[in-house]
């Protein structure tokens, strides 16, 4: 059966998978998988930053990717970056197979909060929802609530949904029938 994968990288947060599975089936629609974990490729750790290049999370990846994989989403516990961005959320594919999350900015504790489970997956929701819709060739959207607006801070991920507004839910769903 077609399915969207979800992959992660070392160990993470494993109580964040049931909420999130429930969460892309209802928005893309497709059964939602699980695979092993993958160890993080060492080569992506920056020392200098502690962080990790998300482009090589992405390309192993697609070193695993099913058959029957409609989309695969890696999700790690580091800090990611691309080339010219301090950091990023998550990195996505544009029309492409893979995307992947960091959970290390979406928990209240990385701003010195107290802790907040709820908001935590909700947060981590919304991302993986965000980069799956760059998978499926949606671009960022001016709309602040829908999942596919662009956010460069924790307050942006706030004021948005786990959600495609209608035109994105529309524009998804063209993309879909040339899959
Ligand atoms: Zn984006
Ligand atoms: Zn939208």
């Amino acid at each position: 059966m077609n399915s969207i994968y979800l992959i992660p990288f070392g160990t993470i947060d494993q109580d964040i998978l049931p909420p999130l599975e429930v969460t892309l089936w209802q928005v893309f629609g497709y059964d939602v998988q699980r695979l092993p974990a993958l160890a993080e490729p060492a080569s992506a750790f920056t020392p200098a930053t502690g962080q990790w290049n998300s482009s090589l999370l992405l390309r192993d990846l697609l070193s695993v990717r099913p058959e029957d994989a409609v989309r695969l989403l890696g999700i790690t516990e580091h800090d990611l970056f691309i080339p010219m961005l301090s950091f990023v959320f998550g990195h996505a594919q544009l029309n492409g197979p893979a995307a992947v999350i960091s959970l290390a900015r979406l928990r209240q504790e990385f701003y010195r909060l107290p802790g907040n489970i709820p908001l935590f997956h909700h947060r981590v929701m919304k991302e993986a929802v965000h980069e799956l819709g760059h998978t499926f060739g949606l671009i960022h959207c001016a709309d602040p609530r829908c999942a596919m607006s662009l956010s460069n801070g924790i307050r942006q991920v706030d004021a948005k949904e786990a959600e495609l507004c209608s035109d994105c839910y529309e524009l998804f769903q063209s993309s879909v029938v040339s899959i």
